[in-house]
């Protein structure tokens, strides 16, 4: 389980009512940032998320929007004494963008910032570990832009009790060894393997972040399949010209896109200023008739990602 955390549904220009982009991903304790734009370290802490848990910053592209909160994020950090080590990808010229600020303000930061640079020939899988991967891939939109996935390694299958009273396999803690994948061997010497007391693995979570962006094939990539997808709906359906020449995504165009994509739910975000929030049932409306499972994100509204059964 994943527990999404949206921070900031504007673009553009903060409203009173509306920050700019920020989603958190809250998995196991570390939180996964998304873009980060000026007032993300304020909802950070209305969320009541904790800055020291911050593990993996992700910023999708060099609009203003999505980054200008980052250094006062990053200084933050530091004045705190956090000792974490923290990861930021974003595109080539993020280092040199944190590197400014540091020189020109004269801080440091004494904790691990790891810096990774993206350009189109980074490999698909940006980080890997035995729990989860994140990929990217390029966006539609009015200069580099990159869309995130994160997913979960497929978890192991159910514990089958029947067929492990059948082998003898014990009460205890050799069935916790095998849930975990691990062989075992019993008093009789016999030994018992994982596959032999599990139903075949479970798919874990996937989330997908596809936002400043007209619908593209990166999208569609890193959609396929998601538990949930952060879709790109600047505009209502109405406005797809001028959404489309503007790199942007309609609520249609984000519900066509779940659809295609075997999504389980879609999250409309990323809205523009002349949409109030009087016109978000309007806009959820125009996206259920293509994709009924759609949602419009909301400033510090949290929801739970379940993996699939
Ligand atoms: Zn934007
Ligand atoms: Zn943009």
């Amino acid at each position: 389980m994943i527990d999404l955390i949206f921070l900031g549904t504007g673009s553009a220009v903060p409203l009173s009512h509306r920050n700019l982009s920020g989603t958190a991903l809250l998995r196991k304790g570390e939180i996964f940032l998304f873009d980060c734009g000026e007032g993300t370290q304020m909802q950070f802490r209305r969320a009541g998320l904790k800055p020291s848990k911050l593990r993996y910053v992700f910023i999708s592209h060099f609009h203003g929007d999505h980054l200008f909160g980052l250094p006062g994020l990053l200084t933050s950090l530091q004045m705190a004494n956090l000792r974490q080590v923290v990861h930021l990808f974003g595109p080539k010229g993020i280092a040199e963008y944190i590197r400014f600020h540091q020189d020109l303000c004269n801080f440091g930061f004494d904790y691990v910032l790891h810096i990774h640079e993206i350009d189109e020939h980074t490999p698909a899988t940006l980080w890997q570990t035995s729990e989860f991967h994140i990929e990217w891939q390029p966006m539609q939109h009015r200069l580099f832009t990159l869309g995130f996935a994160l997913s979960e390694a497929p978890r192991p299958g159910k514990f089958d009790v029947q067929r492990a009273d059948a082998l003898g396999v014990p009460n205890g803690p050799e069935r916790g060894k095998l849930q975990n994948g691990e062989s075992v061997m019993l008093a009789n010497d016999a030994q018992i393997h994982p596959h032999q007391v599990l139903g075949p693995p479970r798919a874990g979570v996937k989330i997908a972040y596809c936002i400043d962006t007209s619908p593209c094939a990166g999208q569609e990539q890193l959609a396929r399949n998601a538990d949930a997808l952060i879709a790109d709906s600047t505009f209502p359906a109405s406005e797809q010209v001028w959404a489309h020449q503007t790199g942007h995504s309609t609520t249609t165009d984000a519900a066509e896109v779940a659809k295609r994509c075997g999504v389980q739910q879609l999250f409309l975000t990323h809205f523009s200023g002349t949409v109030g929030p009087a016109d978000l049932p309007s806009l959820v409306e125009e996206a259920r008739v293509i994709f009924p499972n759609a949602i419009a994100a909301t400033d510090l509204a949290r929801f739970k990602i379940l993996p699939k059964l």
